[in-house]
C-alpha cells in the first residue's frame, strides 16, 4: 500500500520540487535542476523512516565509525534502486522529455576520500543500512573532496573538485546540533551535515554525520568598521581552512597543524555528541561503554581516545581510572597497511599548541603505559619503542593500540603479517585484542546497481533477487553452469564493453574494439601496487610485435586509472610514462590497432562503475606482503572479471574461494621474498631475462618522451639501483617480471575459449559471496560490536 502510493504522485512530487529547484516550469528546467530536484524528492520521501530510524538507534546500544574518509560516489541512482523508484523516477522524467540516464550523469561524486580506506566505510555504511544495524558514520565535510585529475601532455595535473557548489540535495545541515571545538588558539563551531544512507529493501535510513568548520562570529564587525578588511576575515579563514580539503598537503610543519586541528575537530564534535546523547538517554556515565563502541577506521581518528579521556574528566568529573576503564573498552582500531610511513607520528609541539590540555592526558598515558610495562617485565628498549610518546613524537598507532579492546587487519594474511611484524609486539603482550576481518564491498553498488545486465542474469538464474541482499546465495549455483549460461555471459560482456567504449569515445577520443581483451588496473598509483610492472609487459609486448609483425597475439586494450598524491615525484612519472606508450602503441602501423593503451582520466567511484562491468581481467600485481586486502580485486570478480595476481591481500583468499583453475597467480610469495631478497640483484634478471634490458632502455633511449624531464631515467635508475637506503628495485618488477609475463600471455591465450572462460568467470561470480561487505558487517557486528539489527 505504501510502495504505491509512493509510486504514485512520484510524478508530481518531483515535477514540484524541479520547479522549487529552477525557478521555472520543468520544461524550461536544465538537466542539473533536474538531478537536484529527483534528489530533492528522494530526502522528502525518506524524511519519515529516517528520523524514526535516528531516535530508535540513539536509545539502544549503537556503534559509531569514525573516518576521516567516505567516498561515497554517486548517491541518486543507489537511493532510487534501494527505494525501488527507478522505474517511477524514468517514467516521470520521460513524461517531462528527459532521460533519466543523462540525468543521472550531471551528478558529482562525492569524493571525500583517496581510495580503498574510504570506499571500505562507504561500502560498510550502506552493509549497516541494509542489514539494519544501528551504526553512524561520522566524518568532515570537505569542501574540496579528493583533487580533480588532468592531463596536460601525459603529465598529471591537479585541479580542484568543488563538488559542492550546486545545490546538493543530499546533505542536510543540522544547525541547530552544531557544537564548539576549542583549540589553544582558536574556537571554531561544528555544524553537522546529514547524509541519509538508505538501505536495500529496508524502511530503516542510516546517517553519515559529516562536520563542517564555522567561524563563531561571521566576521570581525569592529575591524571592518575600522576599515582593516582584511583583519575582518582572517580568523574565518582559519577557521574554514579546517574542513577545506581533504588531506592538506603536510610536508611542511603548519601543514601538519592543519591535518591535525582537522583530526582533533571530527573527534570532539562526534565526540561531544556521543556523550551527551548517552547522559540524555541513560543520565549517567557509568554505563557508556555498553551503549557505546567507537571503530577507529586507521589512526586519523585516534585523537578521540585522548579527548574522550578529557570528555570524561574534565566536563563531567570523572577520575582517571573510571574514565580510562570506559575508554578501554569503547574503542576498536582497524589496521590499513603494513607501510611504515602510514603509521601516523605527530611532533609533541604541534599537540603542545592545539590543545595542551589533551597533551598533558597523553602525557599520563605515556607514563601509566610505561609503568605498567615495567611491572610486566618489559625492558627499557621495548617500551621505549611501544610508549604512546617518544623521541619528540606521538605516535598514533600505539595510543590506539594500547587502548582499544580489539585491533584488526583487513585480509587473512594482512592480519598475519601484523601480529608478526607492523604490530608484532602488541600481538606478543595482548594477542586476545588481535583479529581479521576481511574487507568486502556492497553487492548492491558493486553489481546490482552498475551492472544490470548481469544482474538481471542473476535473478533469472535464482529466481529472485534475494542474491543482492545475500550474495551467498549465489555459491549454490556454482555447479549449474550451462552452456547457455556460459553463452549468455559472454553477450552480456560484449555489451558492457561496447558501453563502455562508447563512453570512454565521448570522454576522451579513444577509440577501442570490443572483441578485444579488457585488461584493467584501476586504484590509487603507487610503487608497490606495480602499475610500472603492467606497463612494462605491454612494452615488451610492443617489441615483440616490432620484432615480429606478423605475430598471433591476442587484440587487446589495457586500461588503467589512478591518481597520484600530488607530491609523489615517481608515481607522476608512472603516469607520465603509461601515457607515453599509450601515444607509441596505440598510433604504431605494425600494431595495427592490436594494442591499445587507455588511461582514463580522473579515476573515481562513478568511472568504476562503468569499467568494472565490462573488464576481462582484473590486475592484482601488488608485490607480495604490501597490500593489506584490495577491494577492486573483490569488485571485478563479483562482475566476472578474472584476477591476474600475486598471493597478496585478498587475493589469497580469492584463490582459496575460486581454486587454482579459476585465477591466474604468479609471482614470489610473501614468504619466499625474503630469502629471495638476499641474493637478488636485478641488473641480473635485466641482462639475462629475454626482453627485459629492450624494455628498461626503452625508457631513456628515446623510444619514449619524457620532455627532458629525466623522470624516466630516474624510473629505470631506481630499478637497477640502490639509493643508499633503500635496495635496488625495492618492489621486485624485475625478479617477477618473467612470471608475470608468462601468466598473461597464457591468460591471453586462454581468452580464445570462450565458452571455458565464461565457465571460470561464472565460477567467480558465484563464489564471490564472502567478498560481500554485509559478510565483513556482520563479523564486526557480532564479534567486535556487538550489536544486533534494530529495525523501525
Ligand atoms: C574500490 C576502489 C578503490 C580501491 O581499489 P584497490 O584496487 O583495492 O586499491 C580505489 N578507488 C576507487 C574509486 C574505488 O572504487
Amino acid at each position: 500500500m505504501e510502495d504505491k502510493r509512493m509510486a504514485q504522485d512520484f510524478k508530481g512530487a518531483a515535477e514540484a520540487q524541479i520547479r522549487a529547484v529552477s525557478g521555472r516550469p520543468t520544461s524550461a528546467s536544465t538537466p542539473m535542476e533536474f538531478w537536484q530536484g529527483l534528489s530533492a524528492t528522494v530526502v522528502d520521501r525518506i524524511a519519515d523512516n529516517w528520523h524514526a530510524t535516528t531516535e530508535k538507534f540513539k536509545a539502544g546500544r549503537r556503534q559509531h565509525y569514525l573516518s576521516a574518509e567516505f567516498l561515497m560516489g554517486r548517491a541518486l541512482l543507489n537511493n532510487l534502486l534501494n527505494l525501488g523508484l527507478v522505474e517511477e523516477a524514468e517514467k516521470a522524467t520521460n513524461a517531462f522529455g528527459m532521460n533519466l540516464t543523462d540525468i543521472l550523469e550531471q551528478e558529482p561524486d562525492a569524493a571525500l576520500g583517496n581510495g580503498g580506506l574510504g570506499r571500505l566505510a562507504a561500502c560498510f555504511l550502506d552493509s549497516c543500512a541494509t542489514q539494519d544495524l544501528p551504526v553512524v558514520g561520522y566524518g568532515i565535510l570537505y569542501r574540496y573532496g579528493l583533487f580533480k585529475q588532468v592531463f596536460s601532455n601525459g603529465y598529471q595535473t591537479e585541479t580542484p573538485d568543488s563538488w559542492m557548489e550546486e545545490e546538493y540535495p543530499f546533505i542536510v545541515r543540522h544547525q541547530e546540533e552544531t557544537r564548539f571545538v576549542t583549540y589553544a588558539d582558536l574556537k571554531v563551531r561544528a555544524v553537522p551535515y546529514d547524509l541519509p544512507i538508505t538501505g536495500y529493501g529496508t524502511d530503516n535510513v542510516g546517517t553519515l554525520r559529516l562536520w563542517k568548520a564555522e567561524p563563531i562570529e561571521e566576521f570581525d564587525y569592529a575591524a571592518f568598521n575600522s576599515q582593516r578588511f582584511t583583519d575582518a576575515i582572517v580568523d574565518r579563514e582559519r577557521t574554514m581552512d579546517i574542513s577545506r580539503v581533504l588531506y592538506p598537503n603536510d610536508s611542511t610543519y603548519e601543514g601538519k597543524v592543519l591535518r591535525v586541528r582537522q583530526q582533533y575537530f571530527f573527534c570532539s564534535a562526534s565526540l561531544q555528541e556521543i556523550v551527551e546523547n548517552h547522559l540524555t538517554q541513560h543520565g549517567t556515565l557509568a554505563n557508556f561503554a555498553e551503549y557505546n563502541s567507537i571503530q577507529l577506521n586507521d589512526t586519523h581518528p585516534v585523537l578521540a581516545i585522548p579527548e574522550l579521556m578529557r570528555l570524561l574528566m574534565d566536563e563531567h568529573g570523572l577520575g582517571w581510572e573510571k574514565a580510562w576503564d570506559i575508554v578501554s573498552k569503547t574503542f576498536a582500531y582497524t589496521n590499513h597497511t603494513v607501510l611504515a610511513e602510514a603509521l601516523e607520528t605527530w611532533e609533541i609541539s604541534i599537540f603542545d599548541r592545539l590543545f595542551p590540555r589533551v597533551m598533558e592526558i597523553v602525557w599520563e598515558i605515556d607514563r601509566r603505559f610505561r609503568m605498567e610495562m615495567h611491572a610486566m617485565g618489559l625492558d627499557e628498549g621495548r617500551i621505549n619503542y611501544m610508549a604512546p610518546v617518544s623521541n619528540g613524537l606521538v605516535h598514533m598507532a600505539w595510543i590506539a593500540c594500547y587502548a582499544s579492546f580489539s585491533i584488526n587487519g583487513v585480509a587473512a594474511l594482512h592480519t598475519e603479517i601484523i601480529k608478526r611484524e607492523t604490530l608484532g609486539e602488541w600481538h606478543a603482550i595482548w594477542p586476545e585484542k588481535f583479529n581479521n576481518k576481511t574487507n568486502g564491498v556492497t553487492p548492491r553498488r558493486w553489481l546490482n546497481q552498475c551492472n544490470p545486465r548481469l544482474s538481471a542474469l542473476l535473478t533469472e538464474v535464482t529466481g529472485s533477487d534475494a542474491w543482492v541482499t545475500d550474495l551467498d546465495v549465489l555459491a549454490d549455483y556454482a555447479d549449474k553452469g550451462t552452456d547457455e549460461i556460459y553463452d549468455r555471459l559472454n553477450e552480456i560482456k560484449y555489451a558492457n564493453k561496447v558501453a563502455f567504449a562508447e563512453w570512454i569515445y565521448k570522454r576522451q577520443g579513444i577509440e577501442i574494439d570490443p572483441e578485444a581483451i579488457f585488461d584493467v588496473q584501476i586504484k590509487r598509483l603507487h610503487e608497490y601496487k606495480r602499475q610500472l610492472l603492467n606497463i612494462m609487459y605491454v612494452i615488451d609486448l610492443y617489441f615483440r610485435i616490432k620484432e615480429n609483425p606478423k605475430l598471433d597475439v591476442p587484440k587487446r586494450v589495457f586500461i588503467f586509472g589512478a591518481k597520484a598524491a600530488p607530491g609523489y615525484v615517481r608515481a607522476k612519472a608512472i603516469i607520465k610514462l603509461i601515457n607515453e606508450v599509450g601515444r607509441l602503441v596505440n598510433n604504431d602501423a605494425d600494431v595495427d590497432g592490436r594494442l591499445k593503451v587507455v588511461f582514463v582520466e580522473n579515476y573515481n567511484v562513478s568511472p568504476a562503475e562503468k569499467i568494472i562491468p565490462a573488464a576481462d581481467v582484473s590486475e592484482q600485481i601488488s608485490t607480495a606482503g604490501k597490500e593489506a586486502s584490495g577491494t577492486s580485486n573483490m569488485k571485478f570478480m563479483m562482475n566476472g572479471a578474472l584476477t591476474l595476481g600475486t598471493l597478496d591481500g585478498a587475493n589469497v583468499e580469492i584463490l582459496e574461494a575460486v581454486g587454482a583453475d579459476n585465477a591466474y597467480i604468479f609471482g614470489a610469495k610473501e614468504e619466499e621474498l625474503p630469502e629471495l631478497r638476499r641474493t637478488y640483484d636485478p641488473r641480473y634478471q635485466y641482462e639475462t631475462v629475454p626482453g627485459l634490458k629492450r624494455v628498461l632502455d626503452a625508457f631513456t633511449d628515446g623510444t619514449l618522451d619524457d620532455g627532458n624531464t629525466g623522470m624516466f631515467h630516474d624510473l629505470r635508475w631506481s630499478l637497477l639501483n640502490s639509493n643508499g637506503w633503500d635496495p635496488a628495485d625495492v618492489y621486485y618488477l624485475l625478479g617477477d617480471f618473467d612470471a608475470y609475463r608468462t601468466a598473461r600471455d597464457q591468460m591471453a591465450a586462454d581468452y580464445a575459449d570462450r565458452r571455458h572462460w565464461a565457465q571460470m568467470c561464472w565460477q567467480n561470480i558465484t563464489l564471490s559471496g564472502r567478498f560481500s561487505s554485509d559478510r565483513t558487517i556482520r563479523d564486526y557486528a557480532r564479534e567486535v560490536w556487538k550489536i544486533e539489527p534494530t529495525k523501525i
